[in-house]
């Protein structure tokens, strides 16, 4: 689709830092981080919502969620983790193709109100590679 920054993603007209890739999805840093190892998760094919998604893709996502969510909590010595989905522009989904939002939590440690601070990108690379370790 054009004018989607996750298609520009998936072609390779933008970079990113990938922690996993298969024949349906990408699994990346989110450029800004909600918290360290924040992940996005996105199939390759373009989608905008949950409802739009096909239901094999769907049963597949959830448990390379839950893969990536392991990794990512002991790449960045998280003790617990959220999963966030927005679907459409009310509920704050910004970039509309499908993804999936892996963010690992240390105690006490709050979410920002708003979007996250822009990405370290010295330290980004090494965030991916202690997580890909643990995939
Ligand atoms: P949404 O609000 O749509 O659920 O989340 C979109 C997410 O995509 C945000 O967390 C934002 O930081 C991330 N994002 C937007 N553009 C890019 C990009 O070009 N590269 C990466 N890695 N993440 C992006
Ligand atoms: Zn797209």
């Amino acid at each position: 689709m054009g004018n989607c920054v996750f298609c520009d993603i998936v072609g390779g007209r933008i970079p990113s830092i990938r922690v996993h890739e298969d024949e349906d999805f990408i699994a990346l840093m989110d450029i800004n981080p909600l918290t360290p190892g924040h992940l996005l998760l996105i199939p390759r094919q373009h989608f905008t919502s949950t409802l739009d998604m096909p239901e094999p893709l769907l049963a597949k996502a959830l448990p390379l969620a839950k893969r990536l969510a392991e990794a990512a909590i002991l790449g960045v010595g998280a003790s617990a983790f959220n999963i966030i989905i927005n679907n459409g522009v009310e509920s704050g989904q910004a970039v509309p193709h499908w993804h999936l939002h892996i963010v690992p939590r240390k105690s006490h440690q709050e979410l920002p109100l708003k979007v996250g601070a822009p990405a370290d990108l010295t330290k980004l690379p090494f965030t991916a590679a202690a997580i890909r370790e643990n995939l």
